[in-house]
């Protein structure tokens, strides 16, 4: 087992970034053949998803999400204002499981590895974990 870790920046309050080729390069980089990916984001603002990169669904995915968690009271408002982030990283989820063959993650072929930020724009750290040999 071992992991790799990356840095992603974010450029908006609310943003999807493609890290596939960041992700594939990591897995490369721990240098495991086969065996089973975990990809995930040590962040209460951020969420990571495996789609299609496709501009509609992007901004479908952002509007989907905003829909469901903004524009409501919260509690958590009352200590830094960014419930409705925290939240929308609550239904995403930090972490993403994928196969590996070859020494590349298995994807179809319009599937990417999404980062979903929702509180930017930041620094935001990906750790890419292989375990298999
Ligand atoms: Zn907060």
């Amino acid at each position: 087992m071992a992991t790799h870790t990356f840095m992603q920046t974010t450029t908006a309050r609310r943003q999807l970034v493609n890290i596939t080729g960041e992700v594939k390069r990591a897995v490369r980089e721990v240098g495991l053949a086969s065996g089973i990916c975990l990809v995930s984001v040590p962040h209460c603002t951020c969420a990571v998803y495996v789609n299609e990169n496709e501009s509609g669904l992007v901004a479908d995915t952002l509007s989907l999400v905003g829909r469901l968690v903004r524009g409501q009271e919260w509690q958590h408002d009352r200590i830094d204002d960014n419930a409705s982030a925290h939240l929308g990283a609550v239904l995403v989820g930090n972490s993403v499981t994928l196969p590996v063959e070859g020494g590349e993650p298995c994807l179809g072929a319009w599937q990417s590895i999404m980062l979903l930020e929702l509180d930017g724009p930041r620094e935001r750290r990906v750790n890419v974990t292989v375990v298999g040999d």
